[in-house]
């Protein structure tokens, strides 16, 4: 039959860390997209997309077969300031999927109407926010970066009120959990240890199993998240990447991106990159993520405490820190080891990191295109290096940078023929420009989906060039000013 298997084993063990709920009706729903790749992927049989319920199912207007639609609760520091109750406002989780290689997978709705968690908002979401969801998630999974992707799109046929009349939507959301240091944050805030116990139990299970019978479990489970969250950031300053609003319940216990809001890739580098029109203060800027991952991290170590030392929370301050603590050194490891790739060494030299510094503060002072220098770099190995040259102000410092860069990629053991291809393997041609993205959902509004179509399968193959896609690599034109993302999701 065309019904996926779905499970339910967060509904089935962990009452009491949700509400069950259902969404709400639309009068007219219509699926928009689908991806196909992903629900492969997922096992989910081929034709569910042309059910003639798939669009009432990716809604959540009815339930599919056996599942029980549920809202997680969870609290959050949001801009550093304690929620003690957030949790699913618009969102569902209906249950979970065993993919073709045995993960736990999370199908949710985001969108789906109001939950018990809604406060003040409406429940819903529009479509230019769930299509900018889709193609960033792909464009982050295309690009090696552990992220929440995005299964369908489904228009509800109802118009809702954001900062204009809007068209509604529902994105259907794969993750790999929806377990939030929020989620730990909620528990710890009410006191309820066993509670909190049991979570910690079972994000170890799904997460890190190989630790979930250790006597030292919980210390090991912020030890675990501490480095996957070094290794994701490290992933997203590699790619200019700034997620726009790390909030804690923006923070996921595997490792995984979550919750493209007001997001975006930088096009000049600059570390004080900000996108979010709410972000007044920068708190978020691309510079600043790794600094406040560690905030985050400390709200989740503080979470963790009466369970790391039960007798005396106080006596696992300092063995958590000491974990905190190395998330600077883990970062820069991982920095680093993709930094020298991205600049075509495979050799380990002990002045690499200067190197790269000093490329940066050269790209500060020209505004080069973060992007598109690595391309015209890898062009340099064995050419003049003119387009590298000029990317970065063209001026004798720009020239003597690429000099040392030379000296030390002629120390590399590879034949010169091969670096460029290998750069090439790694530093993407074509990312989720802010102005496409923009042109693509303004096309979307107006009923064309084709230029969202066109980037979406750039964006899927980001290393490989293809004929007749040139203008999906230059940066914005200057015209265009400096770029503002909204939180009305
Ligand atoms: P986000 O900024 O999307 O991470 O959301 C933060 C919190 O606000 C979560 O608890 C969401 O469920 C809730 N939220 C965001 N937008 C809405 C909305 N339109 N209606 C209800 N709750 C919302
Ligand atoms: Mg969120």
């Amino acid at each position: 039959m065309m019904a996926p298997r779905l499970d339910n084993e967060f509904a089935r063990e962990m009452e009491g860390f949700y509400v069950p709920w259902t969404g709400a009706k639309v009068p007219e729903p219509r699926l928009l997209r689908f991806n196909r790749a992903l629900a492969d992927e997922l096992g989910l049989p081929s034709g569910f997309e042309n059910r003639e319920d798939a669009a009432r199912l990716l809604a959540g207007m009815d339930s599919l077969e056996g599942t029980t639609p549920l809202a997680m609760v969870y609290a959050g520091h949001q801009f550093g300031q304690f929620s003690p109750q957030l949790g699913d406002g618009r969102a569902l989780l209906i249950g979970e999927t065993i993919d073709r290689d045995g993960r736990r997978r999370d199908l949710h709705l985001k969108g789906s109407g109001p939950t018990p968690f809604s406060r003040r908002g409406d429940g819903k979401a529009v479509l230019g926010p769930v299509l900018r969801e889709y193609l960033i998630g792909e464009a982050m999974h295309a690009l090696g970066i552990p992220t929440t992707r995005a299964l369908a799109v489904v228009t509800t046929g109802e118009t809702i009120y954001r900062d204009a009349l809007l068209p509604g939507a529902v994105l259907t959301r794969v993750a790999a959990s929806h377990l939030r240091v929020g989620t730990f944050e909620f528990f710890a805030a009410c006191g309820d240890h066993a509670r909190l116990k049991k979570l910690a139990d079972y994000a170890l299970r799904r997460h890190y199993p190989a630790l979930a019978t250790r006597d030292d479990r919980y210390l090991a489970l912020l030890a675990a998240v501490v480095e996957r969250q070094a290794s994701l950031v490290a992933q997203w300053m590699l790619v200019g990447f700034v997620h726009g609003v790390m909030n804690t319940d923006n923070m996921t216990i595997s490792g995984e991106t979550i919750d493209y809001g007001p997001c975006a890739f930088m096009d000049r580098y600059n570390p004080e990159t900000v996108f979010s029109s709410i972000d007044r203060q920068g708190r978020y800027a691309y510079g600043n993520q790794p600094r406040i991952a560690v905030w985050n991290l400390a709200r989740f170590a503080e979470s963790l405490l009466p369970l790391i030392a039960p007798d005396d929370p106080a006596k696992a301050v300092a063995p958590a820190t000491e974990l905190l603590d190395q998330f600077r050194s883990q970062y820069q490891r991982f920095w680093l080891a993709g930094m020298r790739a991205k600049l075509g060494l495979a050799r380990e030299d002990e002045k690499d990191g200067a190197l790269a510094g000093d490329m940066l503060a050269i790209m500060a002072q020209a505004g080069t295109d973060y992007t598109g220098f690595f391309r015209s770099l890898a062009g340099a190995v064995t050419g003049g290096g003119e387009a590298a040259i000029a990317a970065l102000g063209g001026h004798g410092e720009a020239r003597a940078w690429l000099l040392r860069w030379r000296e030390r990629i002629a120390a590399e053991s590879s034949a010169p023929g091969e670096i460029p291809a290998r750069m090439n393997r790694i530093n993407p041609l074509y990312i989720p420009r802010n102005h496409l993205v923009e042109a693509a959902l303004d096309d979307a509004y107006s009923g064309n989906m084709e230029t969202f179509d066109a980037l979406l399968t750039a964006l899927q193959s980001p290393f490989e060039a293809r004929p007749g896609m040139e203008a999906l690599t230059a940066p914005a034109p200057e015209s265009c000013g400096p770029y503002r993302t909204f939180c009305g999701t």
